[in-house]
């Protein structure tokens, strides 16, 4: 099957906008820095990039007659808060594990931003005490069976979407959209950058330009990942592991190549969602030079690296970098006493 014979739920408002980072870029003084933005594509809660995995996911769930959607997050899951939206949409019910991911001494942590915003929209929010882990977990496993045992038919989606058969169609079919912005806009994307935690985001995104490239589009081109999981080596596995079963999905029709996977470290930090002095200076200096909103767990992460490898030329002053913010804004609230 190529990507197009997949069935997809439209959930997001059409592509995700594309606009120039002027300010940004003048200020590293080099490289012609572009954002596309899955924070402004939905009326889903917010957005996110969540919300473009499940378009392929929603499918399969209707397919077998679900009637509750069960997933998995830490406290300040956009992921969760992104299925909760869905779920509403649909009529479904919705069953959220909600885990202490992060160790952060906030008073809202486990009451604002995006655990809010999942209570408001009806879903069924219960806190675990379990730390960051991105792999399958049994709360969640039990989550399940607790709601079939209560009489309902439940479909599971794991944590990010990620360890799910379907999980990276959603961005390899990001790469087609791209494409046919750069075609409109008159641009190339050489480089593009994304955070990457539980790999399906990013792992799409290689599987879906392979494609594209295999279809006659041979311009070259890199694809980095952000680490902001601060545990790489499993988020390397997992985004390998992703991108491979995505790219067999999808009928690629040979091999990825090990230099196709790149996942840099440097930006994360010690721990998953403890913000960093990088990461604090990326989200002010986006806000204050692009009025661009970004968070203290994922994309103040991934601006950090795109800033330190603009900065050290490792990204060259003559190339075009296309910036994936995957949204997640509704976090900051709680990581106010920060600013
Ligand atoms: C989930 C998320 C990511 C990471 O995406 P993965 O597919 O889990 O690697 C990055 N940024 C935001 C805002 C997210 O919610």
């Amino acid at each position: 099957m190529s990507l197009a014979d997949f069935p997809r739920h439209p959930l997001t408002f059409g592509p995700s906008p594309v606009h120039p980072l002027e300010r940004l870029s003048n200020h590293l003084g080099g490289a012609e820095l572009w954002a596309k933005r899955e924070d402004c594509n939905s009326g889903l809660a917010f957005g996110g990039n969540k919300t473009r995995k499940l378009e392929y996911i929603v499918p399969d769930a209707l397919a077998q007659g679900a009637d509750t959607l069960v997933s998995i997050g830490g406290y300040q899951s956009n992921h969760t808060r992104q299925v909760a939206a869905v779920a509403a949409r649909l009529g479904m019910g919705c069953r959220l594990v909600q885990e202490k991911w992060v160790d952060w001494d906030d008073p809202g942590n486990d009451r604002v931003g995006n655990i809010l915003l999942s209570r408001i929209m009806g879903a069924d929010v219960r806190l675990d005490d379990a730390g960051f882990d991105i792999g399958i977990r049994t709360s969640w496993e039990d989550a399940l069976h607790e709601v079939e045992a209560a009489g309902g038919k439940p479909y599971g989606i794991p944590a990010g979407a990620s360890e799910h058969r379907l999980g990276g169609l959603g961005f390899a079919n990001w790469a087609f959209e791209v494409a046919e912005q750069e075609r409109r806009l008159g641009v190339f994307f050489d480089t593009i950058v994304v955070c990457t935690v539980t790999g399906s985001t990013h792992a799409g995104m290689i599987a879906g330009f392979a494609a594209l490239q295999e279809s006659g589009d041979t311009r070259p081109r890199r694809i980095l990942g952000i680490d902001a999981s601060a545990t790489l080596a499993r988020t390397r596995d997992q985004v390998a592991r992703i991108a491979r079963s995505t790219a067999e999905l999808i009928d690629l029709g040979r091999e990825l190549r090990e230099e196709e996977i790149q996942v840099l470290e440097g930006w994360a930090g010690d721990l998953y969602g403890i913000p960093v002095d990088s990461t604090i200076e990326a989200i002010r200096l986006s806000g204050r030079l692009e009025g661009m909103i970004i968070d203290p767990v994922y994309e103040g992460k991934s601006m950090a690296g795109l800033i330190d490898l603009v900065g050290s030329g490792e990204i060259g002053r003559d190339s075009t970098v296309l910036y994936a913010h995957l949204g997640g804004q509704p976090a900051l609230n709680a990581y106010a006493g920060i600013f």
